[in-house]
């Protein structure tokens, strides 16, 4: 059903034939020319209802496969989406809000939303008859390729920056990834995965190189929108990075429209680090009627999924959170340290620096009144704590140790 009918660039507009060119437009090459792939909504929107996706009892994004452009017969067994939506009604209602829920995306196959993206992008080099698999990353989407490249049984080939958490590395090393550690930040591991891939003829799953991530990336949207019955909230937040998460959600609340399940869709909000803000900046530009593109800044925060210092998919994120009238938003270390904390010890969701961002994201909108009291927001924590747990332990009071006796324990308890 859902056969894309169209690879359209986001700068110049060509509508490449379906499969015909990989990654980007070849016209305007990485970043500008980012493809965006195209459906026929007037068929899909009379096809659809909203028991269509429960029909199909499939407990992964694979349910979504009418609004996909491959079909699960070309995926590996891993399983992507489907994750929980937690409400949060005690915390809503301290921070004056309507309601509150939770996207947990850290119980991915791989700990991190990036599994949505992998598992589409792997199913579609799988559908290409692709030899071989190509990712540069922070990490996350590193590791998510190599594990579903393990269990598809194709090779990958791994570029990320020195400075990636070691827990990333071992989950890399441990799926038998090709690793290469680059002396350099994100943007340095990006450009020579590129020019590998042309090399190799490796199919490439970097963020904003792959029109098939953000189709992976759409369907916590559609979850989003099936769990609530298409009453969808009046604000989504979520971290942002390249901005290939931030804009495949906006284009899954779009496309919940556009196919008539939905009325209106969420103002979707990406947070960033204030240290590593070139989405937000380029938004800001945008906003002013200036161009979005270039957008390279020197990137320092400890939330590493985010510190991306030359984003690969700012057009299309801007572009996206654009279309849904939502914005950006910056927050200090500070509040993501705090946040990390708040939100497992509030919610019991466990993230990773980047996947608690969205919540220190709200604090600050809720001050500043940009999400006004009562209203309904989701929060997308796309990374797990165990994916960096050196941050996590950032701003932790160790406990000590005591020695093995009932009384040491109830000296502790009673004081
Ligand atoms: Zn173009």
């Amino acid at each position: 059903m859902g056969e894309p009918v169209a690879f359209r660039c986001l700068t110049c507009g060509r509508q490449h034939a379906p499969w015909s060119v990989d990654d980007v437009c070849p016209r305007c090459g990485p970043v500008a020319g980012a493809l965006e792939v195209e459906y026929d909504y007037p068929y899909l929107s009379r096809r659809l209802s909203r028991g269509t996706f429960a029909e199909s009892r499939r407990l992964s994004l694979w349910r979504y496969e009418p609004l996909l452009p491959v079909s699960e017969k070309h995926a590996v067994p891993l399983r992507a989406g489907w994750t929980p939506l937690y409400a949060c009604p005690t915390l809503a209602a301290e921070l004056g809000l309507g309601a509150l829920w939770v996207k947990d995306d850290t119980v991915n196959p791989t700990a991190s939303c990036k599994d949505r993206g992998t598992a589409v992008t792997v199913a579609a080099a799988r559908k290409l008859g692709r030899a071989a698999l190509v990712c540069a990353s922070t990490g996350n989407a590193a590791t998510s390729t190599a594990g579903f490249c393990a269990a598809g049984g194709i090779p990958c080939y791994i570029f990320v920056p020195r400075s990636a958490p070691r827990a990333k590395l071992a989950q890399l090393v441990a799926f038998g990834a090709t690793v290469f550690p680059v002396d350099g930040v994100y943007g340095d591991a990006f450009q020579v995965a590129v020019q590998a891939g042309r090399r190799f003829g490796w199919y490439n799953r970097s963020d904003g190189m792959n029109p098939m991530v953000v189709e992976g990336n759409k369907t916590g949207a559609f979850e989003v929108g099936e769990e609530l019955r298409c009453d969808l909230p009046e604000f989504a937040l979520v971290s942002v990075g390249d901005g290939a998460v931030v804009a495949g959600l906006a284009k899954g609340f779009l496309e919940l429209v556009r196919v008539g399940l939905a009325e209106r869709v969420p103002r979707v909000y990406g947070v960033q680090a204030a240290g590593a803000a070139a989405v937000a900046h380029a938004f800001a530009r945008h906003q002013e009627g200036k161009p979005i593109l270039p957008a390279r800044e020197e990137a320092e925060t400890v939330a590493d999924s985010i510190r991306v210092d030359r984003p690969q998919d700012a057009l299309r994120a801007v572009k996206a959170v654009a279309k849904t009238e939502g914005g950006f938003v910056t927050v200090t270390d500070e509040e993501i340290v705090a946040a990390t904390q708040e939100l497992a010890r509030r919610t019991g969701v466990f993230a990773e620096p980047s996947g608690a961002a969205p919540y220190a994201g709200l604090l600050r909108l809720v001050v500043e009144g940009r999400i006004p009291s009562g209203s309904r927001v989701v929060l997308f924590v796309t990374g797990s704590g165990l994916k960096d747990p050196e941050g996590a332990l950032r701003g932790v009071e160790m406990p000590e140790v005591i020695p093995p006796t009932l009384d040491a324990v109830a000296e502790a308890v009673e004081g």
